[in-house]
């Protein structure tokens, strides 16, 4: 296993994201694998274990505390996310937090992190009223938080502001990473903000939910042929690996044959070659799909709307190459008069635009996509219940 040195704790290079476990037809997780995948980690040196309130219907953290609870505490470290994303409304949030010591078996986390900050969930997040930051910041001062952070879906503006509001908060931000996100999701840019700030970036979703490990076959034998074998996971991974600033890479892994893969990936650092960077680059260009729109606004100021397209489109094309829960959240994020369906088609962006593109089609297909598309307010339903009655909140 290769270590990172992280203020003082030599923490594995891989870290097993336990959001991803498998489940029994009544939702009951498969125990018995989650043993024998974290005896196989524990054994090939993986010393960070990452879960959720949120994880697998809130029942990650009690399968945690199960599978880990023969394993001296000071052994491995544990992260955990308070839920603002989720809340049913404003909580007790310390009791909340306790309520995730007490799940997870532990008395102090590691690590922890607020879940999700993306625009939708500054709701909370920024609020005075859920006043979840500073909760969170006693907590830290009562030793029951090693390290602070935030786990981020949004914009790279939202990202550098929120750092500003909050100086010297943070050891650590953790994103969304990956060859085909580096550009796509400007993964390079929110890299460049956290590490510029010395802050240690944590990566999500290497392989991108599994997309950048199963890769279409053509795409596979070139990757091949450039390197010398390994699996399409396997270059995701060594991709990261080859950040400086990354300190931790989280797979969230479910079967044991992928734990033993990845650990294999970990056992020692071997850098991308020029060739086969180029490969994964070319790849992830003819993965992206969308709009080829350079964030330059030269057609936001003529908007009688006031849209901010480059915003918009951005959406649109991270959801054109896979549909998540997180993109369409950042459309939620925007008052009504602001979504991609307030646009009145009047042309004046289209001929604006230097990369020639037809915005207000784009703008209209994003609005019926977002429409049919996942509401996280349905989706988050049972976990605000769930929030509900672990703090005996009544209607
Ligand atoms: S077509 Fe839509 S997005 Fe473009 S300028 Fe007009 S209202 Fe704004
Ligand atoms: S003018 Fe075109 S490329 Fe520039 S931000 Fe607007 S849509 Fe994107």
């Amino acid at each position: 296993m290769i270590y990172n040195e992280f203020h003082g704790k030599k923490l594995s290079r891989l870290g097993f994201g336990c959001m991803r476990f498998k489940t029994d037809e009544t939702g009951e997780i498969d125990l018995a694998k989650v043993k024998e995948m974290f005896k196989k980690a524990l054994e090939g040196g993986v010393n960070y274990f990452d879960t959720a309130y949120t994880y697998v219907n809130t029942k990650s953290e009690l399968a945690i505390a199960e599978a880990l609870k023969d394993v001296p505490r000071e052994s491995y470290f544990l992260a955990d996310k308070f839920p603002g994303h989720t809340l049913p409304g404003p909580v007790d949030n310390g009791e909340l937090f306790e309520v995730q010591l007490k799940k997870c078996g532990t008395d102090y986390f590691d690590f922890y992190l607020l879940h999700n900050v993306n625009e939708w969930s500054m709701k909370v997040y920024g609020s005075d009223e859920y006043h979840v930051i500073p909760d969170i910041v006693k907590k830290k001062e009562e030793g029951k938080i090693r390290h602070f952070g935030f786990s981020f879906h949004g914009s790279c503006e939202l990202l550098e502001s929120f750092l500003d509001a909050h100086p010297g908060m943070f050891d650590f931000v953790q994103i969304q990473c990956n060859y085909l996100d580096w550009t796509l999701q400007d993964a390079k840019r929110k890299y460049d903000i956290i590490t510029s700030r010395g802050l240690g970036v944590w990566v999500m979703e290497p392989c991108r939910g599994g997309k950048l490990a199963n890769l279409m076959e053509e795409h596979s034998v070139r990757l091949k042929e450039a390197g010398n074998g390994g699996s399409d996971a396997s270059y995701a991974f060594r991709f990261v690996q080859g950040l400086p600033g990354i300190k931790m890479i989280l797979s969230g892994m479910n079967e044991p044959e992928q734990v033993e893969d990845n650990l294999a990936t970990f056992e020692t650092y071997r850098p991308l070659s020029q060739e086969e960077t180029d490969v994964l680059m070319q790849i992830a260009e003819e993965m992206k799909k969308g709009v080829p729109c350079t964030g330059c606004r030269y057609c936001c100021d003529g908007c009688p709307m006031g849209l901010d397209i480059p915003y918009l489109l951005d959406c649109y094309n991270s959801i054109k190459v896979q549909a998540s829960v997180p993109s369409f959240m950042r459309i939620d994020a925007l008052d009504e008069d602001k979504r991609p369906g307030a646009c009145i088609g009047c042309g004046q962006c289209a001929c604006a635009c230097p990369q020639g593109i037809d915005v207000p089609s784009v703008l209209a297909e994003l609005d019926k996509l977002w429409k049919e598309g996942p509401k996280w307010s349905e989706l988050s339903k049972g976990r605000r219940e769930s929030i509900k009655q672990v703090l005996g909140i009544e209607e």
